[in-house]
């Protein structure tokens, strides 16, 4: 398969792993994709690698405070979704960076998932004027988990203590998702979907308000619209042979 060829989810697909900065991070860029996998029979698990603590701008609430809210909001949009297990490994919102702590973290629970597609963000630094300049979080998540991916979860002689002291064998992943890359090779309709992920979004409510409800609505439609499908939403699709 060529590099320009649109992609396809691989099949057959059991298990996916999302894998997100914060909590609401799914929803915003994939919820309706996420309702999709699992009512197609997947088992959908997130791995969420901050707190959460900072995303507010009320001097009353704590980041002890906010995080604990935002745990409950993600399992209640998860449950919408019918997604399984969160893993929530608390480092600091907003002071991430993809270190070997971090991508051996992530590359434990792909080797205890063994997910057949992970999902993640993208790990660039978008600068094509787009009005999000990207939060430091999301680059670190995205690049500790294509870093975890390939090489350290298929390969025994990376972080060999998580086989010998864990029992977490070495494992491939098939297919990578990217979300929020300017130029998407797999588009997906989430037509029958889309509802159920709005509901899910809604369920972050310290973090959502309509306009953004709003803007995942408009952008599903512009992506429709571009492929002549229904409400769609796009990814970066790496498959790895
Ligand atoms: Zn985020």
């Amino acid at each position: 398969m060529s590099a320009r060829e649109p992609h396809r989810l691989v099949s057959p697909l059991e298990r996916a792993l999302v894998v997100i900065a914060h909590p609401d991070d799914a929803e915003f860029g994939a919820a309706a994709t996420i309702a999709h996998l699992t009512a197609s029979g997947a088992r959908v698990d997130y791995v969420v690698t901050t707190d959460g603590g900072k995303g507010t701008d009320d001097p009353a609430v704590t980041p002890e405070q906010l995080a604990a809210t935002r745990v409950a909001e993600q399992r209640a949009a998860a449950d919408i979704l019918g997604v399984s297990e969160i893993v929530h490994l608390g480092y600091p919102d907003g002071y991430l960076v993809p270190s070997l702590d971090l991508r051996r973290d992530v590359t434990r629970q792909i080797r205890r998932f063994r997910p057949d597609l992970v999902m993640t963000l993208n790990p660039q630094r978008r600068l094509d004027g787009n009005p999000f300049i990207g939060h430091p979080d999301h680059l670190a998540t995205g690049e500790a988990t294509l870093a975890s991916v390939y090489p350290a979860a298929r390969d025994r002689l990376n972080f060999p203590e998580l086989a010998t002291d864990e029992g977490l064998e070495p494992w491939k992943v098939r297919q990578v998702l990217l979300m929020g890359i300017e130029q998407p090779n797999l588009v997906l309709d989430v037509s029958a979907t889309f509802e159920i992920g709005i509901d899910a979004l809604r369920a972050h409510a310290s973090q959502v308000d309509g306009d953004a409800e709003a803007r995942v609505r408009d952008r599903a439609r512009e992506v429709g619209a571009a492929n002549g499908i229904g409400l769609a939403q796009a990814f970066g699709s790496i498959i790895l042979e």
